[in-house]
């Protein structure tokens, strides 16, 4: 059994559907990565799971749970985490601020220093600068602040949406090793990426997504050399 499972997921906004019978199944080990141009549905995708978005149709079971029956402040405790599109770090707090914030619930705050030496060790450098405002890191910093925040809530399963835009390209690889790192050791997640390339080496199923639909899906070693994708998406 898949940790989480999508199944004919339909939902819009308005009239406007945005996802159309999508189905996806996320292991509970590695990286699934799901792909797509701007506006193929993924953020919309990202927030049916997590609540933000409501679905019109289909089901989301999650450990074996029914999601939609869980409210959307419970999924957190339940397990999933995300790590918004643009970030979503409170700026004008400090580092060490901004990760007590993501181990709000009773859950995670049990367990604040044990997941502070936690995230240290996976981001040493937030280890060496605890005091500083986050609004003053640079872009990757604040990145790598997102991501520690979102597993201060010690989730079983995290959501990436869009890591690595703004950020260098050495930076995006260094990024990609940790977590590929992160995820081996235990903590399955949903890697949402313009960067079609580099996400299919990291990832092990990929999923593309194209104007609502899943289009293509399949282990992420075969998705690399598959024809279609190729020529769809990377131009070549
Ligand atoms: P991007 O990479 O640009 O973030 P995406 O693949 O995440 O794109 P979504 O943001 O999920 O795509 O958008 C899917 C579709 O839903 C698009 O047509 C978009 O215009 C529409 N959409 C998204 N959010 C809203 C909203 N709040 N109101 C109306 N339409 C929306």
């Amino acid at each position: 059994m898949a940790l989480l499972e999508i199944d004919k997921l339909n939902t819009g906004y308005g009239e406007v559907q945005a996802l159309w019978d999508v189905s996806l199944d996320i292991e509970g080990k590695g990286i699934t990565a799901l792909l797509g141009a701007n506006g193929a549905g993924k953020t919309t995708l990202l927030n049916v799971i997590t609540g933000l978005q409501k679905a019109w149709s289909g089901e989301i079971r999650f450990a074996g749970k029914n999601l939609f029956e869980i409210k959307p402040h419970n999924r957190v405790d339940l397990g999933i985490a995300m790590v918004p599109e643009g970030r979503g770090i409170f700026y004008d707090m400090s580092v060490y601020e901004n990760l007590l914030m993501g181990a709000y619930t009773k859950n995670a705050r049990e367990k604040t220093k044990d997941s502070l030496d936690w995230v240290y060790s996976i981001f040493p450098v937030l280890k060496e600068r605890p005091e500083q405002m986050a609004g003053t890191l640079s872009g990757g910093e604040q990145q790598m602040l997102a991501i520690a925040r979102a597993l201060m809530s010690r989730p079983k399963l995290l959501l990436l949406d869009e890591v690595s835009t703004g950020l260098a390209p050495a930076l995006v690889l260094t990024l990609m090793d940790i977590l590929v790192n992160v995820a081996e050791k235990g903590l399955p997640m949903l890697l949402v990426e313009q960067h079609i390339e580099m996400a299919l080496e990291v990832s092990r199923i990929g999923y593309v997504l194209e104007n609502g639909r899943v289009v293509i899906q399949g282990e992420s070693k075969d998705l690399r050399t598959d024809k279609k994708l190729r020529e769809a998406y990377m131009g070549i």
